[in-house]
């Protein structure tokens, strides 16, 4: 493992949905993480639910009582932004997916970083090269973008930016593979390579939908049976939030073109707040569909 050479200790900025399963997914790897958020509730919360995921690795035999012990000793909750980044070898920000907000939030962390620190970006849809405007070290910036539930999808996209130094790509590589997942190497691009591959497919089956060609369930069935993807693009679409697709698929449609204008159906969906399992209702009633389907 490499990347335990180069990184050791590493700063979560964000204790989220995807903080801290980043969190519990590199503590349990082995290194020594800091978990920061902005709102102290956040912070308490994402830490306890890091821990509770690390339990209940172990309790499934993915993690022995030593490793979990060991993890849980290195996966702190630290409230103070300045002591978080503090001789951190990778900063990893997941804050919300606002391009202003993550500009800002860059701005306060990046004068505390010692020269060698790589910054690291979650975003899931902002192009780096947007974020890297204003860092004064965009050769040590580049994405990471995780999937969620971090500690169980195998998946990580490393976003090279224009400017990112070639060594950090390796790293990343590295650090990916130490944590048991599979990198791929993308260019900074609109969508990247998942978002825009997964936002097509969604949008095709929105309008097929729409069209009348088949049923909600047997558009997710042709793919489930016929191609072998674990789940169908609209119950994913469901499970993502109908208003994250929405958003990703405006912006697509300003950089890419009118392919990824999205569907009246998926536009009147997010206007009624059907935004998917978070609401109950989206493509699927969610009372109704079977316990078992998850994300992961
Ligand atoms: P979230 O809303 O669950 O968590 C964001 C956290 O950031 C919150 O706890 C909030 O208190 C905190 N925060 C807000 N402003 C902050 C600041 N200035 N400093 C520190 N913390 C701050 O969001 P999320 O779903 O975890 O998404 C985070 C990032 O990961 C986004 O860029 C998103 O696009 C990306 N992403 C999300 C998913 C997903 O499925 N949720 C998947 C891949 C990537």
């Amino acid at each position: 493992m490499r990347s335990l050479e180069t990184i050791r200790t590493i700063a979560v900025l964000g204790a989220g949905t995807m903080g801290r399963g980043i969190a519990q997914a590199a503590a349990s790897a082995g290194y020594s993480v800091r978990l920061f958020d902005v709102s102290p509730g956040a912070l308490r919360e994402g830490h306890a639910a890091a821990i509770l995921g690390i339990a209940r690795f172990e309790e499934k035999g993915k993690l022995t009582r030593e490793e979990a012990e060991n993890a849980r000793e290195r996966l702190l909750a630290v409230a103070d932004l300045k002591t978080a980044v503090a001789g951190a070898d990778l900063c990893l920000e997941a804050v919300p997916e606002f391009l202003e907000l993550k500009r800002r939030f860059f701005e306060d962390v990046e004068p505390l970083l010692a020269a060698r620190t790589m910054l690291a970006s979650n975003t899931s849809s902002i192009p780096i090269r947007e974020l890297a405007k204003g860092l004064a070290r965009p050769d040590r910036f580049l994405g990471l973008h995780f999937f969620n539930p971090v500690p169980v999808m195998r998946l990580l996209e490393i976003v090279v930016g224009e400017a990112t130094e070639a060594g950090l790509v390796e790293i990343a590589q590295d650090f990916a593979r130490a944590l048991g997942k599979e990198p791929i190497v993308v260019k900074d691009s609109p969508g990247f390579a998942t978002s825009r591959l997964g936002v097509a497919l969604g949008l095709e089956a929105i309008r097929m939908l729409e069209q009348g060609v088949a049923s909600t369930e047997d558009i997710d069935r042709a793919m489930e049976l016929g191609y072998a993807h674990p789940m169908g693009p609209l119950k994913l679409t469901d499970l993502v939030g109908l208003d994250v697709r929405l958003g990703i698929a405006q912006m697509l449609e300003r950089e890419l073109g009118p392919r990824y204008a999205p569907p009246e159906l998926l536009r009147t969906k997010v206007e009624k707040g059907e935004l998917g399992k978070k609401t109950g209702k989206g493509f699927y009633d969610w009372a109704r569909v079977p316990s078992g389907v998850s994300s992961g």
